[in-house]
């Protein structure tokens, strides 16, 4: 007999929704070449223009705005590498977001954190005024809400202190779709980066979306597609299902509020069987399916490892790499300490999610948590 599995796992990838299934396999049968002008390649071609819409409805942004990529990591270093002479960012991004940054040579404007994994503005306006830089090649890059802790970020406010500067404004909004409203219009940003597999569409399929009237140049270079800023045959099928999952949450009602009841019940339940169990950036606005859990002593790959054998597929927030156990960036931006780094575990809700799905996750938690051979 196999064991029911229960998937915690949604800021890691949401599984493929039944829209974007059924508009994957209707693309699969599209023979032409979307650039192709005939009837086939003008089939494919009307694929790919509905999806555009669609995802440029989730975020209120025109179907100009919206560039597919191979994902939202593309995206990121799309933006990042378009030749800033200064960036400002903070710690707390993700590696797809702080690798390009690096790796660009941009002088770095570092924006603090405050320990609720909130991004603090105070010094934002001074620090661009007094950036050599602070003109069109300045960027302000800033996710909209985090991968590991949940916390929304104040982007709408970072954009409007930034344009004050004339400073152009990123926000990779990955974790955002579905479970808060994203306004691309309304946050006042030039850039937003999107990935299909966060919102219930297929892997390796997602956007930059720019505003109009911006030029980057491309990252990929190659044919005329989309509209010469990224060349490559598109990926008709992904961006079909991509369009699909889409389509399929923003007519969706009430799934923020369903994640946010059922959410509440487990951090109540695991501080009842735990009370030593720390709740990262609970004062802080969260995304409503996420949970990120430090319980002091234990050691996250453990509990992470412990949890699968009982069924439950959860993420440590700690990176482990080479078989060293790291601490999370995101942990030390938010200047927590090593106590709590070492033993956050992840546990992001989906709308599928049900009660049993919490009572699965609580019986196995008050299970292995008690346990010894869990000591760090
Ligand atoms: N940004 C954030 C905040 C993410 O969570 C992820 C995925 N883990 C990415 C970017 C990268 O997206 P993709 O998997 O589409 O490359």
């Amino acid at each position: 007999m196999t064991m029911k599995r229960t998937y915690l796992d949604y800021n890691a990838s949401v599984p493929l929704r039944g829209e974007a299934r059924a508009a994957i396999l209707a693309a699969l049968d599209a023979a032409g070449n979307p650039s192709s002008v005939h009837a086939e390649g003008r089939q494919a071609r009307a694929i790919i223009e509905t999806a555009r819409e669609r995802v440029a409805d989730l975020i209120n942004a025109k179907p100009s705005e919206v560039i597919f990529t191979s994902g939202a990591t593309e995206a990121n270093n799309w933006v990042l590498s378009a030749g800033w002479e200064a960036i400002a960012v903070a710690g707390i991004e993700h590696d797809s977001v702080a690798a390009p940054v690096t790796a660009s040579g941009a002088k770095r404007i570092d924006l603090s954190v405050a320990t609720n994994g909130v991004t603090e503005l105070d010094g934002l306006g001074g620090a661009l005024a007094a950036s050599p830089a602070a003109s069109k090649r300045t960027l302000l890059t800033l996710m909209l809400a985090n991968n590991e802790t949940g916390v929304i970020q104040p982007v709408a406010d970072a954009a409007a202190l930034a344009r004050e500067h004339g400073v152009m404004v990123h926000t990779d909004a990955v974790q955002a779709p579905g479970r808060i409203a994203v306004d691309f219009a309304a946050l006042g940003v030039d850039a937003l980066s999107l990935s299909a597999h966060k919102l219930g569409g297929p892997r390796g399929v997602g956007a930059l979306v720019v505003r109009d009237g911006i030029e980057l140049p491309a990252l990929i270079k190659g044919g005329g597609q989309e509209r010469r800023r990224r060349g490559g045959t598109e990926n008709v099928c992904g961006i079909a299902g991509f369009g699909a999952a889409a389509e399929a949450i923003t007519r969706e009602q009430g799934a923020a509020k369903h994640m946010a009841k059922l959410r509440d019940r487990l951090e109540v339940g695991v501080l009842r069987a735990t009370p030593a169990a720390v709740i990262i950036g609970k004062g802080a606005p969260r995304l409503a399916n996420t949970a990120y859990i430090a319980l002091p002593g234990k050691l996250a790959e453990t509990v992470v490892i412990k949890l699968d054998l009982e069924g439950i597929a959860v993420s440590a927030g700690s990176a482990c790499s080479s078989g060293r156990v790291g601490s999370s960036h995101v942990l030390e931006a938010m200047k927590l300490g090593p106590e709590l780094a070492r033993s956050a575990i992840r546990v992001s809700l989906g709308p599928q999610t049900q009660d049993e799905d919490i009572a699965a996750f609580l019986t196995a938690w008050k299970k292995i948590a008690g346990s010894a051979a869990l000591a760090a």
